[in-house]
């Protein structure tokens, strides 16, 4: 399918082709301290398939622990995190931020990885008190 998506505040924004189960949550330690969120989930985008129409990303070369080489987009203005993909500007393969991604409710993730690190509060989150929009004190 075809999928769009932008950063926060509307500098970068991009077009892509994903299969709609392409998507995966990350427990790594890097992504919960790249994200600074619990998890990351993202969607795998088909090779060659990401555009940008609009702004251009800023770009941070992760290296992990095993060298592996991961140069991480992002927005310059807003901080947004758009994407992770291979080091080299050809044949890149994204991993989009699923926050960032319009039609991001249509994917549901078909793995989770790394969970030797998730936190151990995730599994119970569906019992904590759930509330539509920020409760009035
Ligand atoms: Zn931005
Ligand atoms: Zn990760």
């Amino acid at each position: 399918m075809e999928i769009t998506g932008s950063c926060y505040c509307g500098e970068i924004k991009y077009q892509a082709k994903s299969q709609n189960n392409n998507a995966l949550v990350c427990h790594c330690s890097d992504c919960q301290r790249m994200s600074s969120g619990p998890f990351r989930a993202v969607i795998i985008a088909e090779p060659n398939s990401v555009v940008f129409t609009q702004g251009e990303p800023k770009e941070f070369v992760k290296t992990a622990q095993s060298g592996n080489k991961r140069a991480q987009g992002f927005c310059g203005t807003c901080g947004t995190t758009l994407y992770a993909t291979n080091e080299a500007k050809a044949d890149r393969v994204y991993g989009l931020r699923i926050g960032a991604v319009d039609q991001r409710d249509q994917f549901t993730p078909t793995a989770q990885i790394w969970t030797k690190s998730t936190l151990s509060w995730l599994s119970g989150l569906h019992e904590v008190p759930a509330f539509d929009t920020t409760p009035q004190n």
